[in-house]
């Protein structure tokens, strides 16, 4: 049997053309800007997403962390989405690096709410902190998904340059949200000073992430990456499969999202859907067996003797991601599992 691998569009593993584009990869020392791969797929971003820059960084996590230290400074204070992956899953940075604050803003909907981000600015008095960030996610919340469109963006980085603060946009998954837009990557990033990009995730790459902003911006934004550890050297090996992935791996994101149909409807059948089927944008897709009368870990136990992962979120839900590495054969098959399971 099979195995089939949901629990994220992380697990996907290079293609046979992504290893070959590795093996044939022009490189050079990257910190002497010596690289030529690295330089292309830098060139290649900057240009796909409309900023002047790109900078290669090691992950997500980097690109973002980077971010926080590059826009603001010690003391300031941040706003950003309560499940954001900033907030939750960096292992304090915003606290260890960039010594700021964070304010949280409900952020489950699928659009940011304007009143909400208004009224997280604080007042101008002496006794207040200075609050210098607002931090976007699209696609929103990481176990949802959501593909936040350009108008809500727009409004709400308004609202923040408005109040003199600037804007950064995780974009770890914005390829996904531009796929289920059907809008050009650029509109949804145009209202962002800093935004990235993962390479790791919808486009099935080993390594990294981009972080792409003014020319200004990302000299200042490589010195502290240089800071961190990211000083890389004959590192264009890990840009090659993301360059690839760039030309020829965008344009079939849409599979996933299709996928993704497939397997929402038939856990909907099941009874096993957390939320509605309109509520499924992307590649994500929450499961929920409180109607097993089981946990989601034990479901997720039950399930892995099926050779199918899944992972469990919460009590009562589990996610499941379609990627890559898995055909519309697979999502049937996982399917006929789950029921088998059940
Ligand atoms: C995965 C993810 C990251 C972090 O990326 P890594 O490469 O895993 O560090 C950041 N933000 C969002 C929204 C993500 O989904």
């Amino acid at each position: 049997m099979k195995k089939l691998d949901f629990r994220s569009d992380t697990v996907s593993l290079p293609t046979s053309e992504m290893r070959q584009s590795m093996l044939n990869a022009e490189v050079g020392d990257d910190t002497m800007r010596d690289d030529p791969t690295v330089i292309a797929l830098e060139e290649n971003c900057a240009s796909l997403f409309g900023k002047e820059e790109a900078v290669f960084m090691a992950s997500g996590t980097m690109a973002n962390q980077v971010a926080v230290m590059l826009l603001t400074s010690r003391g300031e204070e941040i706003i950003l989405g309560d499940t954001s992956h900033l907030y939750n899953l960096e292992v304090g940075g915003l606290a260890a690096l960039s010594q700021v604050q964070a304010k949280c803003i409900s952020a489950t909907k699928r659009l940011y709410d304007p009143t909400d981000i208004d009224e997280a600015f604080r007042g101008k008095g002496i006794q207040f902190a200075r609050t210098s960030l607002l931090c976007l996610e699209n696609a929103k919340d990481l176990n949802r998904g959501f593909a936040v469109p350009v108008d809500n963006l727009q409004e709400v980085a308004d609202i923040a340059h408005q109040h003199g603060a600037r804007v950064y946009v995780d974009g770890a998954r914005i390829l996904n949200a531009a796929c289920a837009l059907n809008v050009d990557v650029k509109d949804l990033v145009s209202m962002a000073d800093v935004c990235s990009l993962v390479f790791t995730k919808a486009l099935g790459s080993p390594f990294g992430a981009v972080l792409m902003g003014s020319h200004e911006l990302m000299q200042e934004a490589r010195w502290l990456k240089q800071r961190l550890g990211g000083g890389f050297r004959q590192i264009g090996f890990m840009a090659a499969p993301a360059l690839y992935a760039l030309e020829h791996l965008v344009e079939r994101i849409h599979i996933d999202h299709e996928n993704a149909q497939i397997l929402a409807r038939g856990l909907n059948d099941l009874g096993l859907l957390d939320g509605a089927l309109e509520d499924i944008d992307i590649s994500i897709v929450i499961g929920n067996c409180s109607k097993l009368k089981q946990s989601a870990l034990n479901f997720s136990e039950q399930l892995k003797k099926h050779d199918l992962l899944v992972k469990p979120i919460s009590e009562n839900n589990f996610r499941m991601i379609t990627h890559i590495g898995l055909e519309k054969e697979d999502v049937f098959d996982a399917l006929n599992r789950i029921e088998s399971a059940m």
